[in-house]
């Protein structure tokens, strides 16, 4: 270990920064930030050096350094663009036995800075002493992208109650347990998603449960969206709850890279439905995760695409409330986004379509019988889930209601993933166009002039297909 790791008190100290400049002015607000007081020396300022000036408790000096300026300083740092002033700096800070930091000159430095993951009070500090500041801030970018945002109300949450936890469990393996479900578990989600009006009285259930030890207080239902296939689409609060459910339920949809982002020891319940062939009925999935959270446990119910399109998360969220059991809903990417997207067919556009629509194209009853006037106008598109089985129907009905049989039309299969294929036609090719290729479920329609916009905006075609929509190398 080259450098030893510490946290530093500078409230209400003095610390001087020696430079006017962009690098300057980011130790300033560092240091501002951890309630220094905080000393500039510069002969002239930057903007962003200014602005801290202007809004901050902050001393400027608008002169050359002196030796002396280090005189009472607890901490020095040293950024201006002149190796020379830059040394002098260290050598004065160096003879009054100040630590002191000179920006990209780790020899010059009794101590560096390492890039921060700021989640205050919670602090990550990240350091490659000196040999990559690079690689420092990848690192914090990973960092900052896994650690939730909302970690630092959880800290301070945590401070908060410990003395009262302390005195009500004196038990030392209960007390941890608490904490473990305290910082995993809803209240952790609720502190975090900002919603902190029944903080308290969670709390106090979850105090209750540890101390009786009933597993019923602790369980919930996270209702994922897990998006449409790409396991890069999913969100961070997403991968953050399937990384500690206990137990996952998911369908058909959800793809198997996306799986294995979930936590490696979760339980899995696979209830998924294909057309016609329902593993577990509607009802059957809502009892299940009810029955699952009764057992005190956190149950992911991941989906594809987003919950609350064509997903029927309204339904399951609805017996969860009945039932008394806690749940969160997390959006995904829903197919018409990611597909869209992925194929080069912006749904909008300001020549070709001031609207879109998105409907289903499969009825309770197995039957498409859409609303098709308000579907076949002109300057909108038309994105039709669960749809492939009706594709004859649609086009001609679609063409009976007005719209051209030379409307562009296109069938995103496996939309997002390495599989995906475009088949792009019109509504009067497209029926006999799938005839002979063996298009397979899940395929979504887009219908409407953007769908010409692919011929430019293509930029993913994992499988490359011809004009025709003849797809090469189809699996
Ligand atoms: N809740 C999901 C939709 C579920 S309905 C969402 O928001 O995306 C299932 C239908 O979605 C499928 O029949 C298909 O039309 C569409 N779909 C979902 N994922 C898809 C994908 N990766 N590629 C193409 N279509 C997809």
């Amino acid at each position: 270990m080259k450098y030893f790791p510490i946290f530093f008190d500078v409230r209400e100290k003095i610390c001087l920064v020696v430079g006017g400049g962009a690098v300057a002015s980011r130790k300033a607000a560092i240091l501002l930030k951890a309630h220094a007081q905080v000393v500039v020396v510069a002969p002239q300022v930057s903007a962003a050096m200014q602005q801290l000036v202007d809004k901050h408790d902050l001393t400027l000096y608008a002169r050359a350094f002196e030796a002396n300026d280090v005189q009472k300083a607890t901490l020095v740092m040293a950024a201006t663009n002149d190796i020379q002033v830059n040394q002098h700096v260290a050598t004065a800070a160096k003879a009054q036995g100040i630590p002191v930091n000179v920006a990209d000159n780790p020899d010059l430095c009794s101590f560096i800075m390492p890039s921060i993951v700021d989640r205050s009070p919670v602090q990550i500090a990240i350091s490659t002493s000196g040999t990559s500041p690079v690689l420092a801030r990848l690192l914090r970018g990973r960092l900052e992208s896994t650690i939730p945002a909302g970690y630092g109300k959880l800290a301070q949450l945590a401070g908060n109650i410990r003395d009262e936890v302390k005195q009500r469990l004196t038990h030392k393996g209960v007390r941890k347990s608490f904490w473990e479900k305290l910082l995993q578990g809803r209240v952790a989600e609720m502190v975090m998603s900002g919603n902190s009006k029944q903080t308290h009285a969670e709390i106090e259930a979850l105090l209750q449960a540890v101390e009786k030890d009933d597993p019923a207080g602790f369980g919930e239902v996270y209702l994922v969206g897990a998006g449409p296939g790409d396991p890069d689409l999913i969100s961070f609060r997403a991968l953050r709850l399937m990384q500690q459910a206990d137990v996952v339920v998911y369908d058909r949809l959800v793809s198997e890279p996306i799986l294995e982002l979930v936590r490696r020891d979760a339980e899995r319940f696979y209830v998924g439905k294909a057309r016609g062939d329902h593993t577990l009925a509607q009802e059957e999935i809502n009892q299940v995760l009810v029955k699952l959270a009764k057992q005190g446990r956190r149950v992911l119910r991941l989906k594809g695409g987003d919950p609350f399109i064509f997903g029927r998360g309204g339904e399951e969220i609805e017996t969860l409330m009945e039932e008394n059991v806690p749940f969160q809903v997390v959006p995904g990417i829903t197919a018409a986004s990611g597909c869209s997207s992925y194929a080069g067919i912006p749904l909008t556009h300001r020549d070709y379509a001031q609207a879109c629509v998105f409907v289903t194209g499969h009825l309770r009853d197995g039957t498409v019988n859409l609303d098709w006037d308000m579907l076949a106008r002109p300057s909108q598109t038309v994105v039709i889930y669960m749809g492939l089985h009706g594709v004859p129907v649609i086009c001609e009905q679609m063409i009976k209601h007005g719209l051209s049989a030379d409307t562009p039309m296109a069938l995103v299969q496996q939309g997002t993933t390495e599989y995906q294929k475009v088949y792009q036609g019109t509504l009067g090719t497209m029926p006999a166009l799938m005839k002979n290729r063996e298009v397979k479920p899940p395929t979504l329609i887009i219908i409407g002039k953007v769908v010409t916009l692919r011929d430019k905006l293509r930029w993913f075609d994992p499988v490359p297909s011809d004009e025709n929509g003849t797809p090469f190398g189809a699996k």
